[in-house]
This record gives C-alpha cells, sequence and structure tokens, in this order.
C-alpha cells in the first residue's frame, strides 16, 4: 500500500502521511515533522 507523501512546510523534508498526520476525534488533523519537530495543528483535509 502506497503512502503519499507530505512536504514539512518547516524542513521541507519529504516524509509518508502516514508518518506525520495525527487525526483527531473533531476531524482536525495535526501534522508533527519528526526531524525538525514542526507542528502545525488543525489543518483542513482537502475534502469539499
Ligand atoms: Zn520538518
Amino acid at each position: 500500500m502506497k503512502v503519499p507523501n507530505v512536504e514539512c512546510p518547516n524542513c521541507l523534508k519529504q516524509l509518508p502521511l502516514t508518518e506525520v498526520l495525527t487525526a483527531q476525534s473533531n476531524q482536525n488533523v495535526i501534522f508533527t515533522c519528526p526531524d525538525c519537530r514542526f507542528i502545525l495543528r488543525n489543518i483542513r483535509t482537502s475534502k469539499g
């Protein structure tokens, strides 16, 4: 199963989406870069 990569907006590293995105119960998504520790909250998914 292929996972799309996501580019960290801080260090520009390409990382598998499953490693950097955490879905919250309230449908928000948190991006966490394991490389530079950059955290971005409340990402909107591209649905709709
Ligand atoms: Zn990063």
